[in-house]
């Protein structure tokens, strides 16, 4: 693996799951401006849609770029894959599932939601019974990784159960893929999405959808958007290489930059292998220190973990947030409703190396704000435990 420089001219790093601390390279890669209809922007274009499909690796997929933030993707692919007599089932464990639900009631699909509170995984099972009762479901909708708790969802026997019961599935995959490995004989689906500034760790700019052919050629006209159509933006790619609007032509840039630097660190498997390095060290030392993980380890992602904050009085996010900022570190809030929490993200050009100093730069903010006692109070740990 090549050795991951440290953040140049005093830029902290981004414990955060996107946007994250891309590397030098990658940031380099948009001092250069790239005209839309040039040929060259568009072989990057190609040369970007193709590396995408080999790495899902499988070819009876295509890749539809979209520009704006992964949101703008994941409405554009619920609205351009159900068609509007369609019937989604939204599997919500945390924000995005929400979110999910959200943007389809916006744009008028009927929706059901299978509501599992903050953090508790969908199962098999349950997804295999509602399907069961109420056939008009024709699509599902599942969360990878949810980012709002850091829970990694068991999509293989998500996917089994929809597809054992006939039906279609659809992957918000935003925080997950190019980081956890996906296998569509696995987890199969018609359609995922992600976006540039997550595992593969370029810079924010466009989401992509990587989606069975033949559900891309049967999706014309099933878009609410004129601009969130992914078949139309396909059909644009396909005839004459360029995106259908202006591009983001130096996010573009830096993400092939990404996109290489992801190849030459070895793919999904090593990306994955350094992602759960960082996670482990960060867990093993956090909990050394008497903090608690939100999850049990068998649902603990590579992606960011959520710790509950300390009961000591003496605990403030706002003053935590500033002190590791001040040691380097830019963290992130919980995104809980029933418990007090914060999360720490590990994806991004860090290493296990950079964990450890994270540990330390925690241990050093707790003593500046007076936290003697990092465990949380037995009630929050409670409330914290998956059925
Ligand atoms: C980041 C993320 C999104 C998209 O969020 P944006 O802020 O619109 O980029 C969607 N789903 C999940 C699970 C995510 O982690």
């Amino acid at each position: 693996m090549p050795s991951l420089e440290p953040p140049r001219m005093g830029e902290p790093y981004l414990l955060t799951p996107g946007p994250l601390t891309t590397s030098y390279a990658v940031k380099a890669a948009m001092l250069r401006d790239h005209g839309s209809w040039d040929s060259d922007f568009r072989a990057m274009t190609a040369d970007i849609r193709a590396r995408l499909v080999a790495l899902l690796g499988d070819p009876a997929f295509d890749c539809v770029p979209l520009q704006g933030s992964g949101s703008f993707a994941v409405e554009a692919m619920l609205g351009s894959f159900i068609p509007r007599g369609g019937v989604a089932l939204v599997l919500a464990n945390g924000a995005y599932g929400q979110r999910a639900a959200t943007a389809l009631r916006v744009m008028g699909r009927a929706v059901r939601v299978l509501d599992k509170g903050d953090f508790a995984p969908p199962r098999g099972a349950e997804v295999a019974a509602i399907l069961a009762d109420d056939p008009a479901i024709t699509h599902v909708v599942a969360i990878h990784c949810e980012t709002s708790s850091g829970i990694l969802n068991p999509l293989p026997e998500i996917a089994q159960a929809v597809d054992g019961a006939g039906r279609r599935l659809l992957v918000d995959s935003m925080s997950a893929f190019g980081g956890v490995p996906f296998d569509t004989t696995e987890i199969p689906c018609d359609a995922l999405v992600s976006s540039a500034n997550k595992c593969i760790e370029g810079v924010p700019g466009f989401g992509f959808v990587l989606a069975r052919r033949e559900v891309l050629e049967a999706a014309k006209g099933n878009a609410h958007s004129l601009a969130l159509d992914i078949h139309a933006q396909w059909a644009e790619l396909e005839r004459s290489g360029q995106w259908r609007y202006t591009p983001p032509t130096h996010t573009i840039a830096a993400f092939a930059e990404a996109l290489r630097l992801h190849e030459a660190e070895g793919g999904i498997p090593a990306r994955h292998a350094r992602y759960c390095a960082n996670r482990d060290t960060l867990v093993a030392g956090m909990r050394g220190l008497g903090f608690a993980t939100l999850l049990a380890d068998e649902w603990l992602s590579p992606i960011i973990t959520t710790f509950h904050a300390p009961a000591d009085p003496a605990f403030e996010f706002d003053a935590f947030y500033d002190a590791m900022k001040a040691r380097g570190f830019i963290i992130y809030p919980g995104k809980l409703t029933a418990v007090d929490s914060f999360r720490l993200g590990h994806i991004g050009q860090m290493d296990s190396a950079v964990m450890a100093r994270v540990v330390a730069a925690v241990a050093d903010s707790m003593a500046a704000l007076g936290v003697g006692d990092c465990r949380p109070a037995p009630a929050a740990l409670a409330a914290g435990e998956v059925a």
